[in-house]
């Protein structure tokens, strides 16, 4: 089951508390559904739960009762049959049927309170019933509405714009979809419209994403170091062979003896590691300091 799915199920559980809200949300349904006109009201749906939300909203708001029939592969299509009933249901949302454009009735959002907002949102989540898509976050983030018309695609905009939710637009295939790819807005949309339980998983996928990406950077980290410490051991075996191939250790000075000696027995020891092994411990600095002579002895010995 996909996680739109899951979460226009839950939203389908929602009980709007106020009927301002259950006004707005049943617009959101009508307005962003196939068709809202005198001639056509209708919208199409795999979820039952989503088609059973519409026909109760519309049914308890004007006493209309929409149809149901099933298409081949099992979609659930909703319609108002009777022309009576469609001019009925236009005209409780302030409709002639006869716009040119349809276009979205504000006047339908009754508490506009700027700390509730609560029409906004139950308009936003009409619009996400019939028309919004949301991929899977453990996979990538990105929440779409899939609307038919410019116009209302910009008004759309503006009432997102009041609940404080900043999405973008993108004409797609002759639709416009309103879109949005930031994991914290998308949270911010989905806890809005009423999805607590999605809202907390997508909270937490996206808490365990991050902790995931730090430690892989810290592995990632970890791992070059420890072959930069490696590389670094190899080579140095390399030098100390090459000298002593030509001269002895005791022809060395007794430090720079003890250094070589130690870096043969512990080849992946870091030069911190090292300095602390010898007899008189060393700094970093003074342990690579003894390499550098080292290499200046090679140098030499190579000339001669
Ligand atoms: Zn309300």
């Amino acid at each position: 089951m996909s996680f739109s799915t899951d979460i226009k199920e839950e939203l389908c559980e929602l009980q709007s508390a106020s009927a301002c809200c259950k006004k707005a949300e049943a617009l959101g349904m009508l307005v962003f559904g196939r068709n809202f006109s005198l001639s056509d009201i209708s919208f199409m749906t795999e979820l039952n739960c989503v088609a059973m939300r519409y026909c109760n909203l519309i049914y308890e708001l004007t006493g209309v009762s929409p149809v149901i029939s099933y298409s081949k592969a099992g979609n659930h299509k909703v319609r108002i049959d009777k022309k009576e009933e469609r001019q009925k249901i236009l005209e409780f949302f302030g409709y002639t049927g006869k716009e040119i454009s349809l276009s979205i009735n504000f006047g339908n959002f009754e508490n506009t309170d700027e700390e509730e907002n609560c029409c906004y949102c139950a308009f936003v989540r009409g619009a996400f019933l019939v028309c919004g898509n949301i991929t899977n976050p453990e996979k990538e983030y990105h929440l779409e509405f899939n609307i038919s018309r410019m116009k209302l695609a910009s008004e759309f905009l503006t009432v997102l714009n009041e609940i404080d939710l900043n999405m973008k637009t993108l004409l797609r295939n002759s639709t416009q979809l309103v879109y949005c790819k930031e994991s914290e807005s998308i949270e911010d949309c989905i806890g809005k419209i009423g999805a607590t339980k999605s809202f907390f998983f997508l909270m937490e996928t996206r808490a365990i994403k991050q902790v995931k990406n730090k430690i892989n950077r810290r592995t990632n980290f970890e791992a070059a170091n420890l072959s930069r410490t490696i590389e670094a051991g190899i080579a140095q075996i390399e030098l100390i062979e090459h000298i002593l191939s030509k001269i002895k250790l005791t022809d060395m000075t007794e430090d720079l003896a003890e250094l070589c000696t130690l870096r043969l027995e512990n080849p992946e020891a870091s030069i911190d590691e090292l300095g602390k092994m010898m007899s008189m411990p060393l700094s970093r600095s003074a342990v690579s300091r003894r390499f550098k002579k080292l290499k200046d002895i090679k140098e030499e010995i190579d000339k001669r």
